[in-house]
């Protein structure tokens, strides 16, 4: 390990974009795979590591069905939940706003009380046990189109849940308009959700624009594709709008051609609020500390350089100011601390 990747792995972190189902890592498949032992999923180590090794999308898509087939039972949302949290807290990520899709779990017959609870739950054991804060946002799974939207509002909206702050689109761009989900949008926001829809991952800027105007949203999910207009950049930094970035998952979907081409520097490089994500970590073969090392060689960034990465996260974090204030502090303090020497 380098100096610069003990810094990061030590470094306290904030992460906004990351998916809750793609998050299982093999240990976590491996627990839940065990308690559904008639599932497809292999349940001894070294298959499980097999099947986690990525190859590419279809095979991420795959992996990623098998594991929500898994989820079948509100002990399986905690079971999930918590140890996603244990994996965060073993990469010093201390806070996370962590995307969570309802329907997928409600639609498979899990009542949306009992999924809500569970994540709660283990959000309240997290936090007091492994010192990570999560906070939710529910996203709507785009491909299943406005039923998923209209039941995600309702749970949004009607199942009450302490740890929710944002309102989110994911699921693929190609051939799922974002304007279509703006009456949805509108009553999340009404109700004092954030918005944060994903835009720009493998469709162009103006599905970007379409995210900012009808769905008004706060933050970007990647906003890869904004830089190829040079007008849209310059909205996303004068309207202090952050993006998202996820390095290796847009290089998984294709959505870069390799990591040396990722329009990162020009995000930066126009004044835009960057953020450092990891998006499906395990299953893009990834983690955060990971994402932050990719990041620092494409930026040329030394320590203190990464340290502002960490701190742009929780600037466009949902945090309240005493939290932000927090958690800031931390970053410096153990940035002004850093010694390569003494670093374990
Ligand atoms: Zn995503």
């Amino acid at each position: 390990m380098t100096d610069l990747q003990r810094f990061i792995a030590g470094l306290p972190k904030a992460e906004l974009h990351v998916h809750h189902v793609g998050s299982a890592s093999p240990r976590i498949v491996t627990e839940l795979s065990a308690r559904h032992p008639k599932s497809k999923v292999p349940t001894d180590p070294e298959a499980i590591a097999e099947f986690f090794t990525f190859r590419d999308f279809a095979h991420f898509v795959e992996i990623y069905l098998s594991v929500v087939d898994l989820i079948r039972t509100a002990d399986d949302v905690r079971l999930l939940t918590f140890e996603v949290a244990r994996d965060m807290a073993r990469q010093n990520i201390r806070y996370a706003e962590l995307t969570v899709t309802p329907f997928s779990s409600t639609r498979r017959g899990i009542p949306d009380i009992a999924f809500v609870e569970a994540i709660e739950d283990a959000r309240k054991a997290a936090e007091t046990e492994l010192g990570v804060v999560l906070r939710w946002i529910f996203d709507i799974p785009g491909e299943a189109g406005l039923p998923a939207a209209e039941e995600t509002a309702r749970i949004a909206l009607e199942v009450p849940c302490e740890g929710l702050v944002g309102f989110g689109l994911g699921g693929p761009e190609i051939g799922v308009d974002r304007p279509q989900f703006k009456p949805y949008f509108d009553r999340a926001i009404a109700a004092g959700l954030h918005s944060v829809p994903h835009a720009g991952e493998t469709t162009g800027p103006q599905t970007v624009w379409d995210a900012l105007t009808a769905l008004r949203a706060e933050r970007i999910g990647h906003g890869t594709s904004a830089p190829q207009d040079p007008r849209l950049l310059a909205h996303l930094a004068e309207h202090r709008i952050p993006l998202e970035v996820c390095p290796t998952s847009n290089l998984a979907t294709r959505a870069v051609p390799d990591l040396d081409r990722h329009p990162l520097r020009e995000m930066v490089e126009a004044g835009v609020l960057v953020t450092i994500n990891s998006d499906d970590p395990p299953m893009f073969g990834t983690d955060l500390c990971r994402e932050y090392g990719i990041a620092a060689r494409l930026l040329g960034l030394d320590e203190a350089g990464v340290a502002e990465l960490a701190k742009n996260a929780v600037r466009a974090s949902f945090l309240d100011p005493a939290g932000k204030a927090e958690l800031t502090a931390e970053i410096d303090r153990y940035t002004a601390a850093w010694s390569p020497a003494t670093a374990g």
